[in-house]
């Protein structure tokens, strides 16, 4: 079976894509995930099409499948609170057709958090952005992550996901399953096919467009959100492989999303991730390696 990972990777302003393909050959990942700007504003530079050519032909020399390759719209937005409602369509409308024109077709968000207003308001608030983002005339789904019910954040069960999708009504609207959200928001990957099931009977296998490979620093229902490296968290290496090897995933991209290490946490550990996921076994030495590799 040919696994679907990679990791996310950066952007920037004058090498845009192309950088963001380089630098997930580095790790030897074969998709890839990246915000089209910093993940905690909404400036964006314009977009290249001489540097998107180039970056699409690298992928293609190197059997990346760009249906494969993900965006995430920065975290700063949040749709389930209406006082930024009209910022925050203008900027999602943007950014999904940003995404079009790179020939992505997975766009990450996040629900958001509804700041006290109850998840009823909450969920209202951001089925009114997404009718107003989505657009049929792009191939540009827009997936919402599973969150881990920190503070007030929406999303942290597949029931809250499964009625802002019914309520929206579209087709372009996916799923993107976070393994460190979910174990944080009390989902026990000790028996992931149960958690599959669950899945299928409320939302639908067939919504699930992404999955985010995590550990999880904390443990089973502790809603705090913080990602640890593979195998080194509270989930651990098997439970991991269970879902990054699922038969019902297989077409699905996995996206690492674990810290850097070392010192001042600057070394990238997706390259040794990857390697010891498509090894099948634990690597004890993980962080030594990782930063062995880079330090010379
Ligand atoms: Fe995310
Ligand atoms: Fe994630
Ligand atoms: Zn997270």
């Amino acid at each position: 079976m040919q696994l679907i990972i990679g990791s996310h990777v950066s952007f920037n302003k004058d090498k845009q894509m192309l950088l963001s393909v380089t630098e997930a050959l580095s790790y030897k990942a074969n998709t890839f995930m990246f915000y089209t700007g910093a993940p905690q504003n909404t400036k964006r530079v314009e977009l290249d099409d001489k540097l998107i050519e180039e970056a699409k032909m690298l992928m293609i020399s190197n059997n990346i499948d760009i249906n494969d390759v993900v965006v995430h719209a920065p975290y700063i937005i949040n749709p389930a609170n209406s006082k930024n409602r009209d910022f925050n369509i203008s900027f999602l409308k943007q950014e999904v057709s940003r995404v079009g024109k790179l020939g992505v077709t997975k766009l990450v968000l996040h629900p958001g958090s509804h700041v006290g207003l109850g998840v009823d308001v909450g969920i209202n608030n951001i089925v009114d952005v997404l009718k107003n983002s989505i657009d049929d005339n792009t191939n540009v789904d827009i997936c919402l992550e599973t969150m881990a019910g920190k503070g007030s954040e929406i999303g942290r069960s597949f029931e809250e996901i499964k009625s802002i999708i019914d309520k929206v009504g579209s087709n372009h609207i996916k799923v993107c399953l976070d393994t460190c959200h979910i174990n944080d928001a009390g989902y026990d990957l000790s028996d992931f096919d149960k958690i599959l099931e669950e899945f299928d009977s409320i939302i639908g296998l067939d919504k699930l467009a992404v999955v985010h490979i995590n550990d999880s620093k904390n443990c089973l229902g502790s809603h705090k959100d913080r990602h640890e490296n593979i195998g080194l968290g509270y989930i651990g290496f098997n439970k991991l492989m269970q879902v990054i090897y699922h038969e019902k995933l297989k077409d699905v991209p996995k996206i690492l999303e674990t810290p850097y290490v070392g010192e001042d946490t600057k070394y990238p550990p997706y390259l040794f991730e990857i390697e010891m996921i498509r090894n099948k076994k634990f690597n004890d030495n993980l962080i030594r390696d990782i930063i062995d590799y880079y330090k010379k």
